[in-house]
This record gives structure tokens, C-alpha cells and sequence, in this order.
């Protein structure tokens, strides 16, 4: 089609007036002229033709000036060079006039001007110079810097994670990767305004050409939903820094309005050394979707009045929904930013701090902030609002860097933790990675509505409240869970400055690279912070539980991923790159050593600071530094042993046979829903092992498994005097290595013998690993089912009942519709029974995290398999809460086993007291339990009303929890049809609600799919699909597709292992005489 889009409508509500010629005068009288097209009403052909006819007559107007004045030798224009004027047009935009409420007093910063004639890229331009405003800037010689960039999964409790697809987008679009152009400076003014939804803003981006690219390219910006107007480019003339002189272009909208074309005269192209500032106003929108700019609102508690607040979330690709820009994380450059807002919003804050603020006009204030150091798009972030800080800053203030927590004014109290938190981790990473944070402050926000978990904008990082706020007030307290998860989440955005920030991957294909380290430093930091919480331990069952079940079948990638589109994007923020990016940082640390690991990171961070990666670079550090050390031998090098484990999905099984004096292993892909003896794929595994008569005291391996040998033979592990059924042998210390093992028939049993005297780590391992191979049919249910009867004794053994959790989740969700259900709940009843008894539902003072985190999983368990013990006291502990509900006598650590059992068991009193307390608490962590635990209900007609309410925003139920919600209903095993019946009949509905950012619809269809394990689901998830497809949501259908492999795993299972597990049970259950009942 041909014309341009003019979205009427929004305009109008954005704009104010229409008026003639395609301009749109805004309130205040500035107009715009759209020649570009986001959405909207077609420009009618009458108006079209009209247009086009001025546009040629003015053209051949312009053209027959510059013909005179170019001949009497009048090239140079005399306008004041450092001003762009509101007057200067483009020809793309001869009527221009236009004056934005940004630009009318824009100017030039005099370091542009004198960056055209400098060859070097220098972020550091301020110019001393009396007399010269001028942002401030963080010089290239303090680059020592490191603050963080990111995102977090949404994490807490089972089953929000990060990020995922791209959902309600109709079409998926293409990421492509113009190159011949590089940003070095964003000077960005931008007028965010909530009522009409929009901002405002002016741009100039300093461009210099890539000297790597000879061919003549145009730059290529990319956009989304944004409107150009005011278009010019200029340079300096040659040797003459005063001057500067506009350029002839052309530009236009780019192929489905996702990008900005600015061709500049062909002429021009044998200058490889060309630099220009390219200027422009646009107008963006605000969105309420939670990416790019967006609005969010609160209840202010004085008032009662909803407040609204402007916050951004730019990662992964969103930054170009605010302006038009490189939005490629190697498209690094300084970003000085002024934010124009009205004076009833009392604060705004970006990445620098502020230095300088005035009245921009009657009614509204221009805060400008000092100039970034080099860092990508995606980092750029800022908040207009009525928030306040929690004085931390004043407090504190002899300390560098400045560090604040705003939040809302009746949260400021619960902010401590969190502070407390950052000023141990920051002295923490400067230590490790012997680079000082030099970023001269660092904000911390509580954004009411967040989609992840929380993001690492530099300098200013950004939380959804759960993230960030723990409450001291005795009855809000939070568990020692989620304090431990508050610690993490600031631990890992803090290790992103340096690790993401300061130097970041060059493209979306590594994200791992940056999330991977930021996860595993946070562990790290957090170890050192808090050793009684023993976190490394955690480690071995957490990250290995998340990632080994989205690595598991062929639905899975490699962690490296060829990223090609939007939706790729998005979709990469999964498990597979947080916790298997973890997994395999820690696993290359056992490899090379402590000492090498850490000396190659710090080697890396200097080398590369404000630059790019990509994991080559990694590679070469890490072998460079192992070898030196002689912790890795020279015949090996760490990209001949990772390639394996980036490039491929999944991860193997090492299968162990005694063979004589020998030990013999073999290596194939552990797969669902059954292995596979036809599958290739092999890896470089590292192997260390441990016997009675041999015990390592390290981590670093012995011996390597490569991708050729059919098997590896150790020889003379055994000696005949200890080759006997009694002797221990087990394998992968620690889980340092990423794979499970399976052990003959022989090992199983003596491990099995010597459980208790084995290490807490091996134990844990042995138990998932073999819950496991069971699923997949590599074990017979014998042995998973022999090794749960450990928790029946290791009563105290928290590492183990943690590691027993994913296995029996599979288990119970597999069952629980089914008539096996009956014995293995006697079975497991009888198991937890002995630790409930030990535990019980109080909680004495002064228990350490551990035995606090002990007590509810094992309550969790308890009264999940219906101890009567455990559900009466559940139900008598929250009817006592109900008769008096100011004051809750439920701790903090029971309150999600007792609020969800008692739901489970009561009535609609019992749901409805619950959503009520959830609209009174002002704590983020506790409106989590509580949304957990209204999906527990066994009341239909209450799990639709609830479902329901995730797309009513008048509800109280934030779209950042739409998922967690949803997937309380639908992992409930009488509730999962009722929410796939509302996802049925909703899912246009929901799919605009919550739009494409942060893949909640994907999250919901991962969660229905747990208790499908019949023939006829696949057809209904079929018929879906093709729902989807007709309502033109590309990315949903993908996501049923991905869906629709779970649920094949699930009805082999039923087919395959029911059965046999069936008749295991129920012999146990004999034999042990247990009570049905
Ligand atoms: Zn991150």
C-alpha cells in the first residue's frame, strides 16, 4: 500500500487538535508532522495526491534555491552552528516548522561540534571551558567501572520465570543487522506525559562511519510505534570546528515501519573517516504493557488517590519503542539524557545523577543528567514519579558510590535489608574482580508493576517490590526464602555492572555469557555474605532443577542460539541461558581452578571494558590463565571442551560398569520422554570420582570422556580385595560437572548401603539423579522408590528432601488423576511422616535460614499427602487468623504450606478472607503467598472467578502476576481444566492485556500442560493452536507447539512406566505394611 499512516485517533487524544496538512498541534500550540506511520487510519488518496503535489512544488523550490546559492558560492550557512532551530527542515519534511516541546531549546553540547574534525571516539568530550555548560561525563580513565545490566526470571515460588516468548505479536519480525554506521553519542530529550500516553522528544545521535565497512551503506535506526519529523544531518566543515554545515539525505520509513533509513549523498563515500550528528524530534508511545516507556499506577494510602509513574524497561529490544536508536547490545555508546516532566511529579532519575534542573515552562521541570559511560540501549533507563528516597544517600553520605532506595512513601521501612545487601556485594565484586566500581551512584527502584524480576540498567536498577522489599514489621515478615531470593536477585543485577554492563556480549546469541555470570556471582557473593545459608549447596539442586528440565527433550537449545528474530529474542531469556549458563561458568571454575578462574575474569573485564565479547574471548582467558596455572593440562583448551556444551542441546548421561580392576564409562544424551540409543550427540565430559580407598580433596578432574571414545577405560581403580559389592565408588564431585550417572546394578546397591556416610551433596545427587533416569527409562522404579525411603531416617537432611522435590513434583502431577495415586500417598505419607513428627507447624525462635527453609518444605510435603496432623493444624492456625485478622499468627516460613492448605480444605469464607487480606497487606512477598494460595481452592465456580480476575484491571491483581496466577490455578489438580477452558475462550483477550514483553501467555500454556497425559489433550492443544493461528498470534501457536512435546513425554510415561511404578508401590506398600489410609 502506499501513503503514510496517521493514527488519528491517538493523536487526537494525544495531540489535542487536528489541524490542516497532515500537522498535529499539540496543547501547547508546537506541532508535528507524521510522515511516518506506527499504527492507524489511512491518509485518504485526495489528501495523498494534494500532499504530493506540495511536496514537488516545494521541492523544485528548494531545489532552485540551493541551484542559487550554491553558484554565488553561499555554501556555508551563517545560522549560530550549536543551535538547531525549531525552523530548520529537512526536504523529507518541507512543511516542516514543526517545534517540539523538546527540541525548542535544544542545543548542540559544544563537544559535538568539536568531535567533528577528532578521529579518536573518546567518550570523554567535556570540554573545561569557561562559561560552557556542559553534562558532566564519566571519563574513559575512570573506566574502571561496573554496574550491571539486566533482567531477572520472575522466579519466586515454582514457577514464574524469566522471560520467554514473544507472544501476542501477529508478526514476528526479522532481526537484521545493518553494519556500516556506530553511534558514539545519544544526546536524548524526552518529555514523558501519562495522560496522553506519548513522548515527546528530541534526538542527537553523533554517528561516525564503521571504517571495517567499505561499502556505501545507509543508517539504518531502528523503531518501533515512533514518529520522525524535523530530520537533518550535519557536519563540521574540514579544519574548521566552528562550522558546521547540513547535509543532503534522503530518509524514509524502512520496511514494515521497523526501522529508519537515512541515506546520505553517495559522494560522500569514499570519507571512511566521516562522522555527523544526525538530529530529530519523534514521538513514541507510552505503553501500559510494561516494556519501553511505560505507566504504572498505586494507591497512594494518604490520599487514597491513584498515583501514576513512568518507568522503563528497555531489555532486550525495547529501547527502540521510546526513540529511534542502534538497539544492538554492541552498539555501545554514551547516552546524556534530559528527562522534561510536569512539576506535579516530584522526582525523575536516569542512569547518572542529575546535575542540573530547571523550569522547562510554566508547569514543567528539565532535569539533566550527566553523561553514561559506553554501554548499550538496552541499559538506558529512567522514572518520573512521586517516589521517595529512603535517605540512605544522606545518611551514608562520606560512602562512594552513592547508593538509594526510592520506593513509595508507606514502603520506605522495608527497604533496609536491601540496602544493607548492596553494601556487602559492592566491595565484594570490586574485590574479586579487582575493578573498582567508579559509577558515582547507584538507584535502586520498586516499580508496582514490573515484568521481570528485576533489571540492571546501569546506575539505576530497577525491581518489581517482591524483589526488593522486605518488610521488619513483625507481622509482615517475610521467610527466610524470600529473603535469601531478595539477597540473590540484588547480588546479580550488582555483578552485571561488570559483567554485562561494563563489558557485554556482542550479540543476543551469548546472552548466556552475561546472565550465566551474573548468576554465578551471585552465589558467589552471597556465599560470602551469608555462609550459614550453605547457598553453594543450594546451587547442586536449584540451577540444576531448572535447567535440566527445559534441557531435556527436543524442545530444548543450545545455549548458544542463533537469534534471528524478535521473538527469538525474547525467547532466550529462559532457564536454559540463566541456569544452565550458570551450571557451566561453575563447571569451567572446577576445571581450571579457583585461582585461574578468577585471575582470567579479571584479565577479561580489563581487556574489555566498555566493549564487546563474545565467548571465544572467554575461551582464550580461561585456557590462557588454566595452563599458567597448570590446573588445565596443555594438551587441552577450554574451546575444544565447551563447544560441545554450547553448540548442541541437552546434557549426557555417564553410564558407569565396573569392569574388573577397571572402571568403564560410557556416555549418551539423557532424553525425553525414553533415551534413545539411536542419538549421536556426545560431549567432552570432565570426570572425577571417589572410592573408599580414594578421595580427591578437589574439584578439578582426573580424567576426560571425549566426544570419539566409545568408553573410557580407567584401569585399576578396583583391587580384588575391595572389588567386592560393598565397595562405594561415585562420580561427579559435587556436581561440578553438568550431566547425571547411572551406575550398574552393583554401585546402586552399595551406595545404596552406605547412603548415610556418603557426602551431603553426593546424596542429594544420587536421589534426584536416579528419580530421574527412571522417568526416562534408564532405571527401573526400584531404585528412585528404595533411595526415597532415605527421607523416612535423614530426618535433618535438608539438601536431600530439597533434592527429592522436582522428581516428586513429576510424580504427584503424573498420579494425581489417576488411581496409582491412592498407594504412592500412603507411600510418601509414611515417608514424611517421622520429619512432620520431628518439625511440626511451630516454629521456635533463633532456628538458623536452613532450618527454617527445612521445616516448610517438609510441611509442604506433609500436609500435600493429606497428614491429617499437619492439614488440621494448617486449617486451625488460619481460622485463627480469620477470627481476628490484624493480627497473624502464622510465620513467615508457614504461611505459604498453611494459607494453601487451608484454602485447599475450606470453603469460599476461607478464599474470600485471603483476597482480602491480599488487598490490605502492603507486602509484596506476602500478595505472592496470597496469590499462590487462592488457586489452591477446591471451589470451581472460585478458580474461574479467579481466573478471570488476572484480566480485570480493577481487580488488584498486577499484570506482572498474571502468570504466577494462573499457574496456581493450573497446577491444581482440579483447577487445570478450568484454566484451560479460560484460556480457550479468552485468549485474544488475554493476548492484548498483557502484550508480548515478557511471554506470560507462554508461561500460562507451559503451566496446563503438567496433568496432560492423555490422547485427547493433544487434540484440544491442538485445536487451540489453530485458534491461535486464526487470530494471527504466531508466537502463542509456537509456544502450544513447544507445549505439545511436554504432553507427548507425559503420555508415554502413562503408557510406558504407570504400570510398572503402579506394581513397585504397591509391593512396597505391602511389604512395609502401610496404611492405605
Ligand atoms: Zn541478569
Amino acid at each position: 500500500m502506499e501513503g503514510g499512516y496517521v493514527n488519528e485517533e491517538d493523536s487526537d487524544a494525544i495531540m489535542g487538535v487536528e489541524s490542516p496538512g497532515g500537522q498535529l498541534k499539540t496543547k501547547n500550540g508546537q506541532k508535528y508532522v507524521f510522515n511516518g506511520p506506527p499504527s492507524g487510519v489511512y491518509v485518504s488518496k485526495p489528501c495523498l495526491v494534494v500532499t504530493a503535489f506540495i511536496m514537488v512544488v516545494i521541492l523544485i523550490f528548494s531545489i532552485l534555491i540551493t541551484y542559487f546559492v550554491t553558484s554565488h558560492g553561499l555554501g556555508k550557512p551563517e545560522a549560530n552552528p550549536s543551535y538547531i532551530t525549531a525552523q530548520a527542515q529537512s526536504k523529507e519534511h518541507p512543511e516542516g516548522n514543526s517545534t517540539s516541546v523538546a527540541t525548542a531549546q535544544f542545543h548542540v553540547p559544544d563537544w559535538l561540534k568539536d568531535n567533528f574534525h577528532t578521529s579518536t571516539s573518546s567518550p570523554n568530550r567535556i570540554k573545561d571551558e569557561e562559561n560552557v555548560v556542559v553534562p558532566p561525563v564519566v571519563k574513559e580513565e575512570e573506566k574502571t567501572i561496573v554496574p550491571p545490566v539486566g533482567d531477572i526470571p520472575v522466579v519466586k515460588s515454582e514457577g514464574v520465570n524469566d522471560d520467554g516468548d514473544d507472544i501476542t505479536k501477529p508478526t514476528d519480525r526479522l532481526l537484521q543487522l545493518h553494519e556500516g554506521w556506530r553511534p558514539i553519542h545519544y544526546s536524548i530529550v524526552i518529555e514523558p506525559n501519562v495522560e496522553t500516553s506519548t513522548n515527546n522528544g528530541s534526538l542527537v545521535i553523533e554517528i561516525e562511519r564503521d571504517a571495517k565497512i567499505t561499502s556505501w551503506e545507509p543508517i539504518v535506526l531502528d523503531v518501533y510505534n515512533v514518529s520522525i519529523s524535523n530530520v537533518r544531518v550535519i557536519r563540521s566543515l574540514e579544519g574548521n570546528e566552528t562550522d558546521e554545515v547540513e547535509l543532503d539525505f534522503d530518509s524514509d520509513y524502512g520496511e514494515n515501519n521497523d526501522s529508519f533509513v537515512v541515506k546520505l549523498n553517495p559522494s560522500l563515500a569514499s570519507e571512511t573517516q566521516l562522522k555527523i550528528a544526525l538530529s530529530l524530534d519523534f514521538v513514541s508511545q507510552v505503553t501500559d504493557t510494561l516494556q519501553g516507556v511505560y505507566k504504572t499506577s498505586y494507591i497512594n494510602p494518604d490520599t487514597k488517590k491513584t498515583e501514576w509513574m513512568i518507568s522503563t524497561q528497555f531489555s532486550p529490544i525495547d529501547a527502540r519503542r521510546a526513540f529511534p536508536c542502534f538497539d544492538r547490545p554492541d552498539m555501545k555508546a554514551n547516552f546524556t539524557i534530559s528527562i522534561v516532566r510536569n512539576s506535579n511529579m516530584s522526582m525523575a532519575l536516569s542512569n547518572m545523577p542529575k546535575y542540573h534542573s530547571d523550569t522547562h515552562r510554566l508547569g514543567y521541570i528539565r532535569d539533566e543528567f550527566m553523561t553514561t559511560p559506553k554501554m548499550p540501549t538496552y541499559l538506558v533507563a529512567f522514572i518520573v514519579s512521586n517516589m521517595v528516597d529512603s535517605q540512605y544517600a544522606n545518611s551514608d553520605g562520606q560512602l562512594f558510590p552513592r547508593v538509594e532506595i526510592w520506593t513509595r512513601p508507606n514502603f520506605v521501612d522495608m527497604t533496609n535489608y536491601a540496602y544493607k545487601m548492596v553494601r556487602k556485594f559492592l566491595p565484594y565484586y570490586e574485590e574479586y574482580f579487582g575493578i573498582k566500581n567508579k559509577l558515582p551512584k547507584i538507584d535502586l527502584v520498586s516499580v508496582p508493576d514490573f515484568g521481570f524480576g528485576a533489571m540492571e540498567n546501569w546506575g539505576l536498577i530497577t525491581f518489581r517490590d517482591s524483589a526488593l522489599l522486605v518488610p521488619e514489621d513483625q507481622e509482615l515478615a517475610s521467610s527466610s526464602e524470600h529473603m535469601q531470593y531478595v539477597a540473590q536477585i540484588i547480588a546479580h543485577e550488582l555483578a552485571h555492572f561488570w559483567f554485562g554492563n561494563c563489558v557485554t556480549p556482542k550479540s543476543w546469541d551469548d546472552l548466556w555469557l552475561k546472565e550465566g555470570f551474573a548468576c554465578y556471582m551471585s552465589y558467589k557473593a552471597l556465599n560470602q555474605a551469608h555462609p550459614e545459608f550453605q547457598i553453594m549447596d543450594t546451587f547442586t539442586v536449584l540451577e540444576f532443577k531448572e535447567s535440566m528440565q527445559h534441557d531435556a527433550d527436543n524442545t530444548s537449545h543450545a545455549i548458544s542460539f542463533d537469534v534471528r528474530s524478535t521473538s527469538d529474542v525474547r525467547r532466550i531469556f529462559d532457564p536454559i541461558s540463566y541456569s544452565k549458563g550458570t551450571i557451566l561458568l561453575r563447571m569451567l571454575n572446577s576445571i581450571v581452578g579457583d585461582e585461574a578462574f578468577r585471575s582470567a575474569t579479571q584479565d577479561l573485564l580489563k581487556t574489555f571494558a566498555y566493549a564487546n565479547i563474545d565467548r571465544n574471548d572467554l575461551w582464550v582467558f580461561l585456557t590462557r590463565h588454566g595452563h599458567e596455572m597448570g590446573t588445565l593440562p596443555k594438551e587441552l583448551n577450554v574451546k575444544n571442551i565447551m563447544d560441545s556444551w554450547i553448540t548442541q542441546p541437552g546434557y549426557p548421561v555417564v553410564n558407569v560398569e565396573r569392569r574388573g580392576a577397571n572402571l568403564v564409562l560410557r556416555q549418551e544424551r539423557y532424553l525425553l520422554p525414553a533415551r534413545n540409543p539411536l542419538d549421536k550427540q556426545r560431549w567432552f565430559i570432565p570426570i572425577t570420582f571417589e572410592t573408599d580407598d580414594l578421595h580427591k580433596g578437589d574439584n578439578i578432574p582426573t580424567h576426560w570422556l571425549t566426544k570419539d571414545q566409545e568408553e573410557l577405560v580407567i584401569p585399576d581403580v578396583f583391587t580384588k580385595e575391595t572389588n567386592n559389592n560393598n565397595t562405594v565408588l561415585y562420580l561427579n564431585l559435587n556436581r561440578q560437572g553438568y550431566y547425571r550417572v547411572n551406575y550398574d546394578s552393583v554401585s546402586w546397591l552399595a551406595l545404596k548401603k552406605n547412603f548415610t556416610l556418603l557426602p551431603r551433596i553426593t546424596r542429594a545427587q544420587l536421589l534426584d539423579d536416579a528419580l530421574h533416569l527412571s522417568q526416562a527409562e534408564y532405571l527401573p522404579y526400584d531404585i528412585p522408590l528404595t533411595f526415597l525411603l532415605e527421607l523416612y531416617t535423614s530426618v535433618d537432611d535438608e539438601l536431600l528432601w530439597s533434592a527429592a522435590k522436582p522428581g516428586l513434583n513429576y510424580l504427584i502431577y503424573n498420579l494425581k488423576r489417576e488411581p496409582a495415586y491412592e498407594t504412592f500417598r500412603a507411600f510418601m505419607k509414611f515417608i514424611v511422616r517421622p520429619a512432620f513428627d520431628h518439625y511440626g507447624l511451630n516454629e521456635p525462635d533463633n532456628e538458623s535460614h536452613l532450618q527454617l527453609k527445612h521445616r516448610a518444605l517438609v510441611a509442604n510435603f506433609a500436609c500435600k499427602f493429606n497428614y491429617d496432623r499437619c492439614t488440621q493444624v494448617a486449617q486451625m492456625r488460619f481460622r485463627e487468623w480469620m477470627r481476628d485478622a490484624k493480627k497473624n499468627p502464622i510465620k513467615p516460613n508457614l504461611k505459604s504450606v498453611i494459607y494453601c492448605t487451608a484454602l485447599s480444605e475450606g470453603s469460599y469464607p476461607e478464599w474470600y478472607f485471603a483476597y482480602k487480606q491480599y488487598k490490605r497487606t502492603t507486602s509484596a512477598s506476602e500478595k505472592e503467598e496470597i496469590l499462590t494460595s487462592l488457586g489452591c481452592t477446591s471451589k470451581p465456580w472460585l478458580l474461574s472467578k479467579y481466573l478471570n480476575m488476572t484480566i480485570n484491571s480493577t481487580s488488584g491483581i498486577l499484570k506482572q502476576d498474571g502468570a504466577l496466577a494462573f499457574r496456581a490455578v493450573a497446577t491444581n489438580a482440579i483447577g487445570y481444566e478450568i484454566a484451560f477452558d479460560f484460556l480457550q475462550t479468552n485468549i485474544k483477550e488475554i493476548a492484548d492485556y498483557y502484550g508480548d514483553g515478557f511471554s506470560t501467555l507462554t508461561e500460562m500454556i507451559k503451566s496446563l500442560t503438567i496433568y496432560m497425559n492423555k490422547d485427547y489433550h493433544k487434540q484440544q492443544l491442538q485445536l487451540l493452536a489453530a485458534n491461535c493461528h486464526k487470530l494471527g498470534l504466531k508466537a502463542v501457536e509456537s509456544a502450544i507447539n513447544l507445549a505439545m512435546e511436554q504432553v507427548n513425554d507425559n503420555i508415554y510415561w502413562r503408557t510406558h512406566s504407570y504400570d510398572k511404578l503402579k506394581s513397585f508401590l504397591e509391593s512396597i506398600v505391602s511389604e512395609f505394611q502401610i496404611n492405605i489410609f
